[in-house]
């Protein structure tokens, strides 16, 4: 798809790195979702600059090109997935931390800024940036709060959206709209900060960030349980909720995930029972605190075990690291995410094993238990994706909804999730997020088709 007459070169005049490089372009069309647009998108920008960036937009707005804009590239939803006709819009580049400031706790960053880069930085002032998506070492701030990304610490420090206090965002014209503020509370006008977190680029161009910045906890406490099968261990997630514990993380395998871990790693996990469950306590009340949660799964539990330093803490959370690397390692995977209400995450994994047997497909799943977040991956061999991994994941959206849940717990709608997007919102909800992109972006150049 060509691009209009006189666009490339007016980006050329107005912005340092455009590229048409085949490689380059090559690369950036692709997110980790495992979508392939038909061909390429048509340029790649590399903005070091706001000006660069709303000098961008401004223009595509004005010759009607579409834009996705890019971080790191990580997402899983297809959200930054760039075809023929497109411009990629990477702002990796603008990864400066400006401030980090003690005693407001809070930080001041770029879009570009990799997520760990943040948190080691707040960690060396005593401070840490809490959402922790598994993909902190190669995920981008922008990125994270374009997905409002999760992670392990969200059961009580929450996902991204609740450490965001204020953003600089580009609109589709190139207009720089500042949202939010910098204090920890504050309810001046309409929530325009959280309307752009989690809108996967469809909205506006993140620039710039204040975090919302938490103290280093002094210690962090593990302990981790075996059951006899997934339904116990789900049940005993619950039971830590509903005794009013407060973990920092509830992480929940089941025997497929255990076993594929065990044939990776050449650990012993699924000799201790059919399901694992991992938690910790964080904070001076650490102690208590998992002491307490350890009596509540060891009620149920074939077996016990507490971290009693960082050393054997982290031994214990290894299989929950290891788990999605493992299960790579024998094929490719549907990576699902669904989440539903806590009380009925057993009556979820019972479902999803039935599907994978209805389908005869493999599904290994692994939980964010204490947000009812369930990751049900469906492996098949390399190569495309066979029409019954496809059914299954149809199937297990269609479990969420009927349970009470969503479509995605923390990975985002993007391409893959379109259609379950509208069938979970409704009419009504649906006609008002195109509404909202309507006013925001008129041209509709904001990342087309991903999400509504
Ligand atoms: C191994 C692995 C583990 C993962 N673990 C987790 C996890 O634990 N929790 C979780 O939530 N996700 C996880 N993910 C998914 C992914 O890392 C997240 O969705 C992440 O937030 C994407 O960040 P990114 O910088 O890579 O964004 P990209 O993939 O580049 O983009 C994602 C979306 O954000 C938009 N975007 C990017 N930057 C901006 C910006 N500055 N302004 C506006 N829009 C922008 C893009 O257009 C796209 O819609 C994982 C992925 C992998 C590969």
């Amino acid at each position: 798809m060509s691009l209009p007459e006189g666009f490339l070169s007016a980006l050329d005049a107005a912005v340092e790195d455009v590229s048409t490089d085949p490689v380059a372009l090559a690369a950036a069309a692709l997110d980790r979702s495992g979508v392939v647009p038909e061909s390429p998108p048509s340029v790649l920008v590399r903005p070091v600059t706001v000006d660069e960036v709303r000098e961008t937009l401004r223009l595509a707005s004005h010759y009607v090109v579409p834009v996705v804009p890019r971080g790191g590239g990580s997402g899983v939803a297809g959200a930054a997935v760039a075809g023929p006709g497109q411009v990629v819009l990477d702002v990796s580049g603008l990864d400066q931390i400006k401030e980090i400031d003690a005693v407001d706790q809070i930080a001041i960053v770029g879009p570009g800024v990799v997520t760990a880069t943040l948190e080691a930085a707040a960690g060396r002032v005593g401070l840490r940036y809490a959402p922790d998506p598994a993909s902190a070492a190669i995920s981008t701030i922008g990125g994270n709060i374009a997905t409002n990304a999760g992670g392990l610490r969200c059961v009580k420090y929450g996902v991204t959206r609740d450490a965001v206090l204020g953003l600089d965002v580009v609109l589709a014209d190139g207009t720089l709209l500042s949202t939010g503020r910098q204090t920890l509370k504050g309810v001046a006008g309409l929530d325009l900060t959280s309307l752009f977190v989690g809108s996967e680029g469809t909205l506006g161009v993140v620039v710039g960030a204040t975090l919302r910045l938490r103290p280093l906890p002094e210690q962090t406490l593990t302990v981790a349980a075996a059951f006899s099968d997934v339904e116990a261990a789900a049940r005993a997630c619950a039971a830590v909720a509903a005794a009013r514990r407060e973990p920092s993380m509830l992480e929940l395998l089941d025997e497929r995930t255990l076993r594929v871990v065990d044939r990776a790693q050449g650990t012993t996990y699924s000799q201790r029972g059919g399901a694992l469950v991992i938690a910790q306590a964080d904070g001076p009340a650490a102690g208590l605190e998992i002491t307490a949660i350890a009596e509540v799964l060891g009620k149920e539990a074939t077996w016990v075990e507490q971290g009693v330093d960082e050393e054997s803490s982290a031994r214990l959370v290894e299989a929950r690291r290891l788990a999605l690397p493992s299960i790579e390692a024998f094929g490719s995977v549907l990576i699902e995410d669904i989440c539903v209400p806590r009380s009925r995450l057993a009556e979820a994994f019972r479902r999803v094993a039935e599907i994978g047997d209805r389908h005869g497909v493999r599904i290994y799943s692994f939980a964010h238990a204490g947000d009812g977040n369930l990751h049900p991956l469906v492996g098949y061999p390399r190569g495309p994706v066979p029409a019954g991994v496809v059914a299954a994941g149809d199937e297990i959206f269609g479990l969420a909804l009927e349970l009470g849940g969503t479509v995605t717990g923390e990975h985002g709608v993007g391409l893959l999730k379109r259609d379950w997007l509208a069938r979970e919102i409704g009419p009504e909800a649906l006609a008002v997020h195109r509404t909202l992109k309507a006013a925001l972006d008129p041209v509709g150049i904001l990342n087309p088709g991903k999400g509504y």
